[in-house]
């Protein structure tokens, strides 16, 4: 089958992934394959292929955010079957008994594996993924509408958890790519008066158009201080923007992955009771929430497609801010 492969790490612009032929894989117990109609792409991903995260396996087909059909179904996996549409997000197992899982905390599990990362990812035909780790899409959306939903909204609607944010306060967005996007939909549907930072002209306009209240620089201060923040952008001096416009007690939360060096600060900026904390991968529960509010919201992706072989182009697009939302792969009609 076709697959984007990975096999030495560089920049987006000088095409890190190689167009193969791979073998098919079969699923295991408990285990269902699926046949990849889209694949989003992430930020991780292009962390991934750029080497910004210590490499896990090599060579590795990338894509953590699939929506497609059920093809094939060991035995014993419940909860899908052949024909099924399923999606399949960055977390792709745990072990379910270390100290994390039996907390609660399933996405800090210390033998946690991801997808495209620990085992082959959606750019490519086929997936194979745990049934109790794959999700039911809700029929009201689109293949390439709920692909970003799967990773962008997931750890966007954590962030915004995270953040801490109520009904009605004002939350600061610092970035504005496909998780920004979809958070902006859900603080709205909140009540949330929501501030975006972001240069680019097109990721202004489409944060006004979704309903933000004010859009500046990240260095701009907003008309009033935030209760709460959330950073996208894997710069660390942003951090510190971002502790500047929080009032006293408020949270700022990074969805990243990974990030810049965050900048030696005056302890000025982070007390009265001022917090900073990071977000690290989702629990099944974050996505099974996420995919209901955002049916019953609606929340719009917007979404630029691209086909499969194209993939490189897609991660350098999204690595400049070329891209309105999210960029997803078609990879099957
Ligand atoms: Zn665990
Ligand atoms: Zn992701």
């Amino acid at each position: 089958m076709r697959a984007m492969v990975l096999e030495q790490p560089r920049p987006a612009e000088e095409s890190p992934l190689q167009p193969k032929e791979i073998p098919e894989p079969t699923p295991g117990v408990g285990e269902i394959r699926v046949r990849v109609r889209v694949c989003g792409v992430c930020h991780t991903d292009l962390h991934i292929v750029q080497g910004e995260l210590p490499m896990h396996k090599l060579p590795v087909v990338p894509g953590h955010q699939v929506v497609g059909i059920v093809d094939a179904v060991g035995t014993g996996a419940r909860g899908f079957k052949e024909g099924d549409r399923a999606g399949v997000i960055w977390l792709h197992s745990t072990d379910g008994t270390c100290e994390y899982c039996r907390r609660n905390s399933e996405n800090l599990c210390v033998n946690a594996k991801f997808t495209g990362y620990d085992v082959n990812g959606g750019y490519t035909e086929s997936v194979i993924v745990r049934a109790d780790f794959a999700y039911h899409i809700p029929p009201s959306f689109s293949d390439e509408s709920a692909a970003p939903l799967l990773c962008a909204g997931v750890i966007g609607y954590r962030s915004l958890k995270l953040s801490g944010v109520s009904k009605s306060e004002r939350l600061g967005l610092y970035g504005f790519g496909a998780s920004a996007h979809i958070v902006l939909q859900i603080a709205r549907h909140m009540g949330c008066e929501v501030c975006v930072f972001t240069r680019a002209a097109a990721h202004r306009e489409l944060a006004k158009k979704l309903g933000a209240a004010w859009v500046g620089d990240a260095k701009d201060r907003p008309p009033r201080e935030l209760d709460a923040a959330i950073v996208f952008a894997p710069a660390g001096p942003i951090v510190l923007d971002a502790l500047r416009a929080l009032r006293k007690g408020g949270i700022v939360a990074l969805a990243g992955i990974t990030m810049t060096p965050i900048p030696e600060m005056e302890y000025s900026l982070i007390y009265g009771e001022r917090m900073v904390r990071s977000v690290a991968n989702s629990t099944r529960q974050d996505a099974r929430e996420l995919l209901e509010l955002a049916a019953d919201i609606p929340v719009r992706t917007a979404v630029t497609l691209y086909p499969l072989e194209d993939a490189n182009r897609a991660l350098s697009d999204m690595k400049h801010s070329h891209i309105e939302g999210a960029g997803v792969l078609r990879v099957s009609e």
